[in-house]
């Protein structure tokens, strides 16, 4: 759940604010003061903050100039003069957006919403790109751990999947069946090598055109499988 605070000082104005947000789903908190609202914007993590500008202890402005020192985090500045709007832009605060008193808390809303998806969005980007295999016509998703054949999705077992994406991600080496059950099923599992050969019957019944003539695994008759690219 997103949590944002808000540092305003006409109380009433904070709890509309807050009804508001908490009724489309956000955890909010205020803070009535500039000093203790940025104390706390500094030392806690929120994932949006809303400003007003004249604030006892220090002022919106300052607020966002220290936040914008230290964090990424949207700001969305509240003002009552449109005045304040060119003063914003004038000190190049780093602000996201502002919005001017009297405003609509449904606005409010829709501003804090679209602020806060695209930061993810922004965010997701850097940490969040899954880690894909793709040969030919077979992709692997390892993060999501899904497996398409030519765009077509195939369901796999969570041993399937790890077996198939074990060979795959060490491309051309000779695996032997022992090896291959010690790396995918842990000791304490029961069962021996010819699961091995079973799960290996099952993935290529999923990924292989012709399963007896294999495009992807392939048999070294003697020693083990090896995935070829
Ligand atoms: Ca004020």
């Amino acid at each position: 759940m997103s949590r944002i605070l808000i540092v305003e000082d006409e109380e009433s104005i904070a709890e509309l604010e807050k009804d508001y947000l908490e009724l489309s789903g956000f955890e909010v908190e205020i803070e009535n003061r500039g000093d203790t609202g940025l104390a706390r914007a500094l030392a806690e993590d929120f994932d949006l903050f809303i400003l007003d500008l004249m604030l006892p202890g220090v002022d919106g402005f300052e607020i966002c100039k220290k936040i914008r020192k230290e964090k990424d985090t949207p700001v969305l500045m509240v003002s009552a003069k449109k005045d304040d709007i060119d003063k914003i832009h004038g000190l190049g605060l780093g602000a996201d957006d502002y919005i001017t008193k009297p405003f609509s808390p449904s606005e409010l809303v829709a501003r804090v919403k679209a602020h806060l998806s695209r930061y993810e969005r922004l965010v997701g980007g850097v940490q969040k790109k899954n880690e894909i295999i793709e040969i030919r016509g077979l992709k692997i998703d390892k993060t999501a751990r899904r497996v398409f054949i030519n765009g077509v999705e195939k369901n796999f077992t969570t041993k399937e999947f790890d077996l198939l994406t074990f060979l795959a991600s060490n491309p051309n080496r000779v695996f032997t069946k022992e090896e291959l059950f010690s790396n995918i099923w842990d000791m304490e599992s029961l069962g021996d090598i010819a699961t091995v050969t079973v799960h290996i019957k099952k993935i290529r019944e999923k990924i292989e055109a012709d399963t007896s003539k294999p495009q992807y695994i392939e048999t070294i008759w003697g020693v083990g499988y090896r995935f070829k690219v």
